[in-house]
């Protein structure tokens, strides 16, 4: 997908919600979208830190956690590490290879079908819907 439709939409969703468009935003931005991936948030900070050197790692949390209050970013558990990437819906099943780590989108009708049952339960409200799989990707050896 293009940046620079990307970008604008960043940075209309910041100046939405009363924020201001920094460059460590912006890089930010562009880290999570070109990674087409779960990215941890070292990850993230390595990253930015190498297109701008001004970028530390706790502005990079601050950022993160700005962008999944905002719903422009979508954190979830792989393991033990939270993993960030651009948001996206619900109705997709995140596949995790425990051998190189990627983690590969698959479409899934049945996760919509998984929170519409739970809408019938008068004692929860779902909020998110995360289906994680674990397993091995078809590139990884045996
Ligand atoms: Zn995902
Ligand atoms: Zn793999």
């Amino acid at each position: 997908m293009p940046l620079a439709w990307r970008a604008v939409d960043l940075e209309d969703a910041l100046r939405a919600g009363g924020h201001r468009v920094t460059t460590a935003r912006r890089v930010v931005w562009e880290v999570l979208s070109e990674a087409h991936d779960h990215v941890s948030a070292a990850e993230v900070a390595e990253r930015a830190h190498r297109r701008d050197a001004g970028i530390n790692v706790s502005s990079v949390y601050r950022t993160l956690a700005l962008f999944t209050e905002l719903g422009l970013a979508r954190e979830s558990r792989l393991g033990d590490e939270a993993t960030w990437e651009p948001a996206h819906g619900d109705a997709v099943v995140h596949l995790v290879c425990e051998r190189c780590g990627r983690v590969l989108h698959h479409p899934a009708t049945a996760v919509d079908a998984l929170r519409r049952q739970l809408d019938d339960d008068a004692d929860f409200v779902v909020d998110t819907v995360d289906v994680r799989v674990t397993g091995h990707c078809r590139r990884c050896p045996r």
